[in-house]
């Protein structure tokens, strides 16, 4: 949802689109500067989560923090938006912060990922173990972009086993980064891929996309529900698959004109069982 015009607009959209989960931007994503929230705003904001009954709260972070950057400045950088993103979560009540694990540029992808991790454990001792569960996302792999791969995912966790650190997968990613979901195998498989490296007790959300892009081509385009490369029997086998039932699913699908509505109606028709316990 995007907040702009108050954080609060986040949740009321949400609601008014039937959702029982929103993800936000506490900020905006593709800038630098930070925001400093106002006890009104935030008053404001928890009054509308309340009355609407949303959980979890998710906040994604901001697009331009790299934590694994080779460059120590763009890394301190990187590491200290993160840090205020988690602040601003822990006043808001917001549950997941979702990040990204960066990219490696001209440096090495193991070299990026103990970075990832460095940076990623400096974030989560600054916060005290308070605020949001970090949770980290997979990615199309586009470039240097760390992230593609369940068991590089999984090494980083391993890097940094004194904190519970959460897994996002998202389908357009995943799918861009050349595992095909479209097959019964190719769901059973990829997500016994996970099951094996970071464990599914590690999932905490869904980014439910399709791809504009083809399995494999590691580019990152999000398409609507169906409308993709993807197609829509991937997202019938996940709107019901018992696993995941309580796993929250949040679109990432481009915002035109009703589209969250439709694809959001789309998901929910997808769900065969008993109307009462499709996930909203
Ligand atoms: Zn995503």
């Amino acid at each position: 949802m995007s907040a702009a015009g108050g954080l609060e607009r986040a949740i009321l959209k949400g609601a008014e689109l039937g959702c029982t989960t929103v993800q936000l931007f506490t900020k905006s994503p593709n800038r630098w500067q930070e925001r400093t929230l106002k006890a009104s705003e935030i008053e404001m904001f928890r009054l509308a989560r309340r009355d609407a009954g949303i959980s979890p709260l998710i906040a994604h972070g901001g697009y331009l923090a790299n934590l694994s950057s080779p460059d120590s400045v763009i890394r301190r950088k990187s590491v200290l938006s993160v840090c205020r993103e988690m602040e601003r979560c822990g006043l808001l009540g917001i549950d997941y912060l979702v990040i990204h694990p960066g990219c490696f540029m001209d440096s090495d992808e193991s070299r990026g990922l103990a970075r990832a991790a460095a940076s990623i454990g400096r974030v989560l001792r600054e916060s005290g173990g308070g605020g949001p569960q970090l949770v980290v996302e997979t990615t199309a792999g586009q470039g240097t972009c760390l992230g593609r791969d369940p068991g590089r995912i999984a090494r980083l966790f391993s890097l940094l086993p004194e904190w519970n650190i959460g897994l996002c997968i998202d389908s357009c990613h995943v799918f861009a980064a050349g595992n095909d979901i479209r097959t019964a195998a190719g769901y059973r498989a990829f997500f016994e891929l996970v099951d094996g490296t970071t464990g599914l007790t590690r999932l905490k959300l869904f980014h439910l996309n399709d791809s504009r892009r083809e399995c494999g081509s590691r580019i990152d385009r999000h398409a609507h529900i169906g409308k993709g490369m993807i197609g829509g029997e991937f997202f019938r086998r996940i709107m019901n698959d018992p696993r995941f039932r309580e796993i929250p699913k949040i679109i990432e699908t481009p915002k035109e004109g009703d589209m969250d509505r439709r694809n959001l109606a789309l998901l929910r028709r997808l769900y065969a069982g008993r109307e009462e316990d499709c996930p909203r």
